[in-house]
């Protein structure tokens, strides 16, 4: 089924429109500086790529550029459903929802727990729902995946009535990719997914770590927030939670401040002192560059250290999954989360791992270890999958 995946952010609008069996991308794009001086939406249609500026700088806008592409290539009458990336469900979806009036207003009810996020997603499906009115449009959300924790792995030792009051526990993100990268990983070991016990790795801008049992997430190490956890891009994954106090006093910081530099100056930036980005840190670490090092190394450290206690979550662990930008290429962070996880029985295997990038997935470990994998993360396809799914069984 053609599906048209929506994912809205705070100034961006990603969409692809593309076969939900067969993973076929028709045409995707990316609009960019919604709101603001410069917007415009760039838009891939195989070989050929076109650049439209937005002067208005709104979603409405950007969807009238899709529209008219559609039409242009004869696509308009195959788009069946619109699949919406939605980021924050909270304890409501488990699973992928059809977006009703209802649907929307517990999205909306959502917005507390994601402020960044979750409005983004409902302008991009209010903007998509004006274009496309006479198509079922399906929310999917990052956190449902990870409904399935048990309440040992979502409850925090906080007071009771904070979490029946007010939601606090830990939810968990990117389970639509922690999903997805399962499954392919179960289908490479040419195993069932129902038998296996899976530690995913999604490492990218973002971090996340989740325990896969049977295909259901039974852990992860995001919680509340997409904050807490592995060190990430410029997030600082966990700190003590006496940190803000004690920096409040000491530095003056008020609680917007020391938030916003937990979430965009901390992490391999913040380590580093460089930059966010995994691959200019690797060289600047070949070039001697001590805070590039250290960076790295905590990365991995906590990476490691994570991943064993998401064995325990297991009981048993049949495979370890790496995947997201740095998972899928950056060989020495998968070689150097190995060698620290030897005594869980992983024993890489150096030139498989080094042959592992992107669009190449498979095994990189020795006979004889426990296998681990590196599997290419498809959210959109994942979306598109999953909205088909649920339009073909009905509402
Ligand atoms: P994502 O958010 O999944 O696109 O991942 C972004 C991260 O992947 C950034 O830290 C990139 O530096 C990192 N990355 C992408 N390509 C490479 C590469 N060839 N080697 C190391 N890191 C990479």
């Amino acid at each position: 089924m053609w599906t048209l995946v929506v994912n809205g952010g705070s100034s961006s609008l990603k969409f692809a429109l593309l076969e939900s069996d067969s993973g076929e991308v028709a045409l995707s794009g990316l609009a960019e500086r919604l709101g603001s001086d410069g917007a415009s939406v760039r838009v891939d249609r195989g070989d050929e790529r076109v650049t439209v500026p937005l002067p208005r700088g709104s979603y409405p806008e950007a969807f009238g550029v899709l529209l008219a592409e559609l039409d242009a290539l004869g696509l308009r009458e195959r788009v069946r459903a619109v699949g919406h990336r939605v980021v924050h469900g909270g304890e409501r979806f488990s699973a992928p929802a059809q977006i009703t009036p209802e649907v929307l207003e517990a999205i909306r009810a959502c917005v507390p727990l994601a402020p960044l996020h979750n409005p983004a997603n409902l302008a991009g499906i209010e903007a998509a729902q004006a274009a496309f009115g006479e198509l079922p449009h399906v929310a999917v959300f990052d956190t449902a995946f990870h409904q399935t924790m048990p309440q040992v792995a979502y409850r925090y030792a906080v007071p009771e009535a904070w979490y029946s009051q007010h939601g606090v526990r830990r939810y968990g993100f990117h389970g639509t990719s922690h999903a997805y990268v399962a499954g392919e990983a179960a289908r490479l070991l040419g195993r069932p997914l129902e038998e296996l016990n899976l530690v995913t790795a999604h490492l990218g801008n973002g971090c996340s770590v989740a325990a896969v049992q049977g295909g259901r997430s039974v852990d992860t190490s995001m919680g509340l927030t997409p904050l807490e956890g592995l060190v990430m891009g410029t997030r600082s994954g966990d700190v003590d939670p006496g940190l803000p106090d004690y920096l409040a006093r000491q530095a003056g910081l008020s609680l917007t401040q020391i938030t916003a530099a937990l979430n965009k100056d901390s992490g391999l930036l913040g380590l580093s002192g460089l930059t966010n980005d995994l691959r200019e840190l690797e060289q600047a670490a070949a070039r001697g560059h001590a805070g590039a090092q250290l960076a790295t190394e905590v990365f991995v450290y906590r990476l490691a250290k994570t991943v064993a206690g998401m064995a325990v979550a297991l009981g048993t662990l049949d495979g370890l999954v790496f995947t997201g930008g740095i998972g899928e290429n950056s060989a020495a962070v998968r070689a150097a989360t190995l060698a620290r996880l030897s005594l869980l029985g992983f024993r890489l295997d150096e030139a498989a791992n080094a042959g592992a990038v992107r669009g190449q997935a498979g095994p990189i470990t020795a006979p004889g270890s426990v296998p681990a994998l590196v599997v290419n993360t498809d959210e959109e396809r994942m979306i598109a999958r999953e909205t088909a799914q649920l339009v073909a069984g009905g509402p």
